[in-house]
């Protein structure tokens, strides 16, 4: 075998493991066989230069930056679509068509209509070239360095397919990997995103691909556009699009009347929550490609297809007040305080209002009546004001001047659309919010302490920062209410125990703006310890791997501030780990490198996170649910029965803490 078939058989090889993956998800070798395989493959290339493929598995990771978007003019206009609302007016469409072709009996295939950013993606002779977003439907942005690191994208086409097409489809973010994201945007004192069909959009648009490739965007494909004739229907052109690997929803459905369609439609409008991406609507097409031809386009829609809009489930209620909420990192979120009423299957009490831009645009005052919608986005909006309904008394909102908690004045600094509260050291739910967080289960994970105790805790003059938990007394404890003997004595050995929390989760816990756990991790391999870190300057801080200049900023202020050293300081007298430990140093090898392990059940030999803890040191991941992609479970004492079963049915190997240590002692 030349090196040139075997570089062409691994890149087969891994397509094929990457499409059954994403798109059928249903894998057939495991992540370590994968990543094997694709360094074998990331190594031929590296000696081969000349044999480099822009479409090779191995370009699936993105790192080109593109700084200008180049214009790229679409081959095929991507038209819009004409809109309709009701059975009616798919009948009377129904009825403008059948004039037309002059045939009754039409039949259709009926899609849902993706709510992300649509794309056009070019392919000669079976392999993609390019990638261009709708733009003006003339012409749009070419993104293809951004498009080709969405791995169901199937990059080269091996199977029997038209040659030369352009592929159209939808950019979509899923509802959980959006949610996902937005959790961590939130523990990183970010902003988060309003919707998954605009941040879906935002990401074409990244300078780099890189960034790109970590979110979780899947492609979602709806027409074959080609000159070859090869398919006299829509919906086989479809189907064969999906058998050579595209990502077309098993959900499109062939009606042979436009009674079917509407049966489609009526179902869909329910069934359409329980999908797991978004979805506005549906879309109706002629399915014979030469009906298709014959009834062509007006000057902005195809003739043979109409987008049915589900309606947007929304309701009027009286605004009673605004609130205002400050959150950990004193950022100021305003809050609708609504009459409660019914909504998309939800008593909605509350709405965010974001922002005192957003408050001024709306023109929002308490008393008026407001319509309230529950559409694309999760948390439900106020999408305007009824000035019919506004009692003639109204005042215009005027944006709290005033932190709601402390009467601290609030600042907002250019560029930021949000108000903040600067005490942060004297403002109760800023104290509040950064010890929840120091304790939380990613962070100190400290056992015994709830949410509300530490909320107690500093009404009662006990706590006005962290390190003060390390000095409290179970005889300062035992009178508070709901506490006894037993609760303090736990609460004290939580915090105890705490002091072995390993650096890089000190790290994170000491909520740095902006340096959540992954950041936290980074920076606790690169800088070792506390002081090393907080001497770093801006520029050797911003030459450490996804370190940039925000990052970098905000741990320097941290560094600045007086307090915080202090801080520091009493952290260090209590013995907490401020620094990599040597042990940990050597105890790091990579014996269980790509295995993912889920731990169950109570253990001897050592604590769970102790176990934890040597599967990270020796190079494993652990996670917390058993999934095709669990190499090992390891089970202590009542393993929990659905894991079990679950283990079995996927034949997942089930092995004891005994095993698990020999496996490292090796
Ligand atoms: P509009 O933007 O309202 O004119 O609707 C046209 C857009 O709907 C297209 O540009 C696509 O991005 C999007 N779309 C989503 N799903 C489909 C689908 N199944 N078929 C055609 N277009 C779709
Ligand atoms: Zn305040």
């Amino acid at each position: 075998m030349t090196i040139k078939e075997k570089i062409e058989g691994l890149r087969e090889e891994l397509r094929q493991h990457n499409y059954r993956y994403y798109v059928l998800d249903n894998p057939s070798i495991d992540d370590f066989e994968f990543d094997t395989k694709l360094s074998e493959l990331i190594r031929l290339e590296e000696a081969n230069p000349e044999l480099f493929d822009p479409n090779s598995p191995t370009q699936r990771v993105g790192g080109g930056v593109t700084k200008n978007f180049v214009t790229s003019v679409h081959k095929n206009r991507m038209y819009s679509l004409d809109n309709s609302y009701s059975k009616e007016d798919l009948l009377d469409w129904e009825k403008r068509i059948q004039k037309i072709v002059g045939t009754a009996g039409i039949s259709y295939t009926c899609e849902l209509k993706y709510d992300g950013a649509s794309i056009n993606l070019t392919y000669e002779n079976g392999r993609f070239v390019k990638a261009v977003t709708r733009g003006d439907g003339v012409q749009g942005d070419e993104v293809t360095a951004n498009i080709r690191t969405i791995k169901s994208l199937p990059l080269v086409i091996s199977e029997d397919f038209v040659k030369d097409f352009e592929m159209r489809g939808e950019i979509i973010l899923p509802i959980a990997g959006f949610e996902k994201m937005n959790e961590e945007r939130v523990v990183n004192g970010e902003e988060p995103y309003r919707n998954p069909r605009n941040t879906a959009s935002g990401s074409l648009k990244l300078q780099d691909s890189a960034e790109v490739a970590k979110r979780p965007l899947d492609c979602l494909l709806y027409q074959v556009v080609t000159d070859e004739r090869k398919y006299d229907t829509h919906y086989d052109s479809l189907l064969a699009a999906q058998k050579v690997g595209f990502k077309v929803p098993d959900t499109i459905t062939l009606a042979n009347s436009i009674e079917e369609v509407i049966a489609f439609v009526e179902a869909w409008d329910e069934k359409r929550h329980d999908l797991p991406y978004e979805t506005d609507g549906v879309v109706i097409k002629v399915n014979s490609i030469q009906l298709q031809e014959e009834l062509g386009f007006t000057s902005k829609a195809p003739r043979w297809a109409i987008a049915y809009k589900f309606k947007a489930e929304q309701v009027t209620t009286v605004l009673e007040s605004i609130s205002y909420q400050v959150g950990r990192t004193g950022a100021i979120t305003p809050v609708a305080n609504l009459a409660p009423v019914h909504l998309a299957g939800t008593v909605v009490k509350r709405a965010s209002l974001h922002n005192a831009d957003q408050i001024e645009k709306l023109d929002i005052r308490v008393g008026d009546t407001v319509y309230v919608e529950k559409g694309g986005e999760i948390i439900p909006k106020i999408i305007k004001v009824e000035l019919a309904k506004r009692p003639l008394d109204s005042k215009a909102t005027a944006y709290a001047t005033h932190c709601p908690e402390c009467d601290t004045e609030l600042v907002r600094t250019d560029g930021d659309a949000k108000h903040y509260c600067p005490n942060e050291f004297g403002c109760a739910p800023q104290i509040t919010g950064r010890i929840q967080h120091f304790i939380s289960r990613k962070a100190m994970d400290i056992d015994g302490l709830g949410g509300e105790t530490v909320d107690l805790l500093r009404k009662e003059g006990l706590v006005t920062s962290y390190a003060d938990l390390y000095e409290l007394t179970k005889e300062q404890i035992i009178p508070l209410d709901r506490m006894a003997e037993k609760s303090a004595q736990n609460m004290i050995a939580g915090i105890e125990k705490s002091k072995e929390i390993p650096f890089e989760k000190v790290l994170f816990a000491l909520g740095i703006r902006f340096v959540g756990e992954t950041v936290a991790k980074k920076l606790a391999k690169h800088f070792k310890s506390i002081d090393a870190l907080l001497a770093a300057d801006i520029e050797t801080l911003v030459a450490v791997d996804e370190i940039g200049e925000r990052i970098a900023q905000s741990i320097r202020a941290f560094a600045e501030e007086p307090s915080n050293t202090a801080l520091i300081t009493r952290l260090k007298s209590y013995g907490l780990q401020l620094q990599v430990s040597e042990e940990s140093l050597a105890n790091q090898t990579d014996k269980l490198a790509g295995s993912v392990f889920v731990v169950s059940g109570v253990f001897h030999q050592m604590s769970r996170n102790e176990l934890k803890k040597a599967i990270e040191d020796n190079g494993g991941k652990v996670s917390s649910s058993i999934s095709k992609k669990t190499t090992y479970v390891v089970a202590g004492d009542n393993m929990g029965p659905s894991k079990l079963t679950k283990a079995e049915g996927l034949g997942i190997p089930i092995i004891s803490e005994q095993d698990f240590i020999d496996m490292i002692n090796q």
